[in-house]
């Protein structure tokens, strides 16, 4: 399990992100919600490892990870996909996928087998396998960037904003994917905008205000929560 435990993380004076909770179970797909500047990709560098935590714990399989540098999250199998992919645009779809399998650099057999299931999962990666990440469509990079996630093997996996900027019938296909990954035993904590959509294949969320957790419940109750639809749902 994942567990972060009365978490703040400061920028300089500013407090971001302040005594948060969060847990998220093995097979569990956890939604964060919550508008621009809420706290939401601190949270996720604070697992990784990219911001330390000025006070708390954050606890994997009962061990505290805070401090501990990002590749080592990496290698326990705690993988982020960042906001705005940060793929490199230059290098082919391929080369992108195998910096994802680096942790594996020692076993190139396992390498290979991942980057197979990977082109399974996204078979438009497969045919542009040799053409630069810069050149494909928003849609087929986020597939790019949670493609090179997986290739790590990841337990959790951490998808900062996957559906930013994506077509509406595209952000429809990448919340199947999520759920195909999520149904292979890759746990999921997700940060979105679009609320509709993630609560519906998630099990339970957060909604962030202010760097706190202002609520939080199954994914069935905040859906149906009236002040999380009219601020998040629209409706
Ligand atoms: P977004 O979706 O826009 O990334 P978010 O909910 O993920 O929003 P954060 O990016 O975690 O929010 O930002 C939380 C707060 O911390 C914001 O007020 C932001 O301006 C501030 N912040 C984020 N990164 C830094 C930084 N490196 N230095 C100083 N302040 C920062």
């Amino acid at each position: 399990m994942l567990k972060l435990n009365n978490v703040s993380v400061n920028y300089g004076a500013f407090t971001a992100v302040k005594n948060v909770d969060i847990e998220v179970h093995p097979g569990e797909i956890v939604v964060l919600l919550g508008s621009n500047g809420a706290g939401k990709s601190t949270t996720f560098n604070s697992i990784s490892g990219l911001n330390k935590p000025s006070s708390g714990e954050i606890l994997y399989d009962e061990q505290n990870i805070v401090g501990f540098p990002p590749d080592q999250i990496v290698n326990l199998g705690i993988i982020q996909c960042a906001e705005g992919r940060n793929l490199f645009p230059g290098m082919t779809v391929q080369e992108n996928l195998m910096m994802g399998g680096y942790v594996h650099r020692k076993n190139k057999i396992h390498v290979k087998e991942r980057l197979e299931e990977v082109y399974e999962m996204f078979p438009i990666l497969k045919e542009k396998h040799n053409e630069s990440a810069g050149s494909l469509s928003g849609g087929q990079q986020q597939m790019v960037a949670i493609g090179r996630a997986l290739m790590g093997d990841p337990q959790y996996m951490l998808l900062d904003e996957p559906s930013i900027g994506l077509a509406p019938l595209i952000v429809e296909q990448m919340f199947a994917k999520i759920k195909q990954i999520n149904d292979g035993g890759t746990s999921i904590l997700l940060a979105e905008q679009n609320a509709n959509a993630a609560l519906k294949i998630a099990d339970r969320g957060y909604v962030f205000e202010n760097g706190q957790i202002a609520v939080q419940g199954t994914a069935e109750e905040l859906l149906t929560n009236e002040e999380v639809r009219k601020a998040y749902i629209g409706a």
